[in-house]
């Protein structure tokens, strides 16, 4: 659009780009003010009136606002207002030309206005997930305290019980108590002492012991605990150790619960009369135990989801012999301490289940290739 106005500020000229884009025609325009085109916002702060300052000026005054239509709807346009000089130099008139870049303004709107929903959401995300993380800092925190608070009175307990079962002459029905006793709280100190693991897990505190351990001892330790509970139930182990290189850099009390742990769980998942198979293999650098039994299965969909804390499937028929579904979740934290892997197969409910643990050798022990 250009237009020119006197020094009175009314219209002396309206090309037809003038009339495209601000929908006045020549003949109407012509002779009014062009206040008409200015906003009442603009209007109010004196901004044509300013720009005609900077004009005089400076020769020249670039601007871009908002400016209105005949039928009162507005265009974005940016502008360029020059003063028009007669033969003795006065000030004869303005000339302005605008190009409309209402479509330009718009887009860029709509986009400053998406980004801004944007940020807003990422804002309450960020709040959200602050709130989440707050909420289960402080219930680890929770865990901590009461885990530690319960487990701290037992042990004095299981001391005096079992000062107590060493006294002479212990009439039959206290001695069978005192077992009672101790078995319970024994039972309760390992559910507690679970629970501060989990608790260290997710603080990031488990503490790993590193020395030279022989894998196979760990194992024969671990076979040697769960043998009563098999024993019990008519279940047999089936050992093939064929590893070779078997030395590694662990903690071997913790490596021990890892496995008295599989057992135990093989044990509690199969049938009575089961066998249960512990084998070992050495694979490239590392040793590969499988823990395999031929008892209840686990769903594929389940497979990756038992290693999460208080984790069951609470259909199977194991659940009646209790536990917090933290061994797995326990087992997998050691295992990843040591540098190794844990993970579960099973073809499905009936199909009995395998845990195979992998962990690195000493490089010195490591299977030549
Ligand atoms: P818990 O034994 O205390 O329930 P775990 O973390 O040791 O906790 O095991 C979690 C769940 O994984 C068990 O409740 C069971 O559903 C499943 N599971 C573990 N071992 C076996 C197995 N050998 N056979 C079938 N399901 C198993």
């Amino acid at each position: 659009a250009i237009f020119a106005t006197g020094e009175d500020g009314r219209v002396t000229y309206w090309n037809s780009g003038a009339e495209r884009v601000l929908g006045w025609s020549e003949a109407e325009i012509v002779g009014q003010s062009i206040d008409v085109i200015f906003t009442p916002e603009d209007l109010a702060t004196n901004a044509p009136a300013r720009e005609i300052v900077t004009a005089r000026t400076e020769g020249r005054a670039a601007d871009e606002r908002w400016h209105l239509r005949k039928d009162g709807s507005r265009v974005w346009a940016s502008g360029s207002l020059m003063v028009m000089r007669d033969q003795r130099g006065e000030v004869a008139g303005y000339v302005k030309i605008l190009r409309d870049q209402t479509a330009a303004r718009e887009a860029h709107d709509a986009l400053e206005s998406s980004r801004q929903d944007l940020l807003e959401a990422l804002e309450e995300n960020k709040i959200a997930r602050a709130e989440v993380e707050a909420a289960s800092h402080a219930k680890d925190k929770f865990l901590a305290v009461l885990s530690h608070e319960l487990r701290t009175p037992l042990t004095p307990i299981l001391m005096a019980v079992g000062a107590l079962e060493h006294l002479p002459d212990t009439p039959p029905l206290v001695s069978e108590a005192l077992q009672m006793i101790r078995r319970n709280i024994g039972l309760e100190a390992r559910f507690i002492d679970d629970l501060l693991d989990v608790t260290k897990i997710t603080r990031g505190q488990l503490e790993i012991v590193r020395e030279e351990t022989d894998l196979h001892e760990v194992l024969d330790h671990a076979a040697a605990i769960v043998r009563s509970d098999l024993d019990e139930r008519g279940q047999k182990l089936d050992l093939q150790l064929e590893a070779r290189n078997v030395v590694l850099t662990g903690d071997r009390h913790r490596l021990q619960q890892v496995f008295w742990n599989l057992l135990k769980n093989a044990s509690k998942f199969s049938p009575d009369q089961a066998t249960i198979h512990l084998s070992s293999l050495n694979e490239d650098h590392s040793v590969a135990v499988r823990v395999r039994d031929s008892g209840f299965g686990i769903e594929p969909a389940e497979l990756d989801r038992i290693f999460d804390p208080f984790t069951q499937e609470n259909r199977d028929p194991g659940r009646k012999a209790g536990g917090l579904g933290l061994g797995l979740a326990i087992a997998k934290a050691t295992i990843d301490a040591h540098g190794g892997t844990l993970r579960a197969e099973s073809d499905g409910p009936g199909h009995g289940s395998s845990f195979i643990v992998t962990l690195p050798l000493n490089p010195e022990d490591s299977p030549r290739d």
